[in-house]
């Protein structure tokens, strides 16, 4: 549904749940209660990649209704588990700087926001909450344009994102590289070595909401307008 529609509706009916009929604009105690954060480690060459939890049932739900429709009343919810996801890649760090993937411009125009880099600064301030100095840091982006991933196997997406990132600075300190869906990790892997090659920065490892089920459905197979992993 289209935002400014959804606006209307939510002042005409009353603002629900995105995951239920339940009355409020945010995620309800019941559906909260039923997704907590499962932090699955994930398996990228030498890069440490921690999820969420798997991209399967209610969490892939979830995760599909923020990322296909935008839905805002999520952002609390997922940058809770983002955080979770980031907090065991920290050890005993007292500071970490999240660094999301870039954004096509594309997505960022058909969502209205840069929904990875919403969710980054989100979770940061929920670090900071519990004592750990988090910030967000939009420091990469795309210098050239890569096909849909969902299509893609693994050899073809990394040939696909190769090169395609440029750090524009280098945050201090330590740094977690955050998405929103792991597939084959070749999106993380080219952020990190798109930082790597600006100069030293100490990567702790990449976060995730979700990681796609090996051997599971693509990531990607909902029929609504063909989901784009960025
Ligand atoms: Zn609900």
């Amino acid at each position: 549904m289209d935002r400014w529609w959804q606006g209307a509706a939510d002042l005409v009916l009353g603002a629900c749940c995105p995951l239920c009929e339940a009355p409020g604009g945010r995620v309800c105690r019941r559906c909260a209660a039923s997704l907590p954060p499962e932090p699955v480690h994930v398996a990228a060459g030498d890069l440490e990649v921690v999820a969420a939890g798997v991209h399967a049932g209610p969490r892939r739900d979830a995760v599909l209704a923020w990322k296909l429709r935008a839905a805002s009343g999520l952002d609390p919810l997922l940058a809770h588990h983002l955080a979770a996801a980031v907090l065991t890649l920290v050890g005993d760090a007292e500071a970490v700087t999240l660094v999301p993937v870039p954004s096509t411009r594309r997505s960022r125009r058909e969502r209205g926001r840069d929904l990875v880099a919403d969710l980054a600064v989100a979770a940061a301030r929920d670090l900071t909450g519990i004592g750990l100095h988090g910030s967000a840091r939009r420091c990469l982006r795309l210098v050239r344009q890569t096909a849909d991933q969902h299509a893609l196997g693994r050899e073809e997406r990394a040939l696909n994102l190769a090169r395609s990132m440029r750090a524009t600075a280098l945050p201090t300190g330590p740094v977690v590289v955050v998405d929103d869906i792991v597939t084959t990790g070749s999106t993380v892997r080219e952020a990190v070595r798109a930082l790597a090659s600006r100069g030293d920065v100490e990567v702790l490892g990449a976060a995730a909401l979700v990681v796609a089920e090996q051997g599971g459905p693509a990531v990607a197979g909902h029929p609504v307008d063909g989901l784009r992993s960025r």
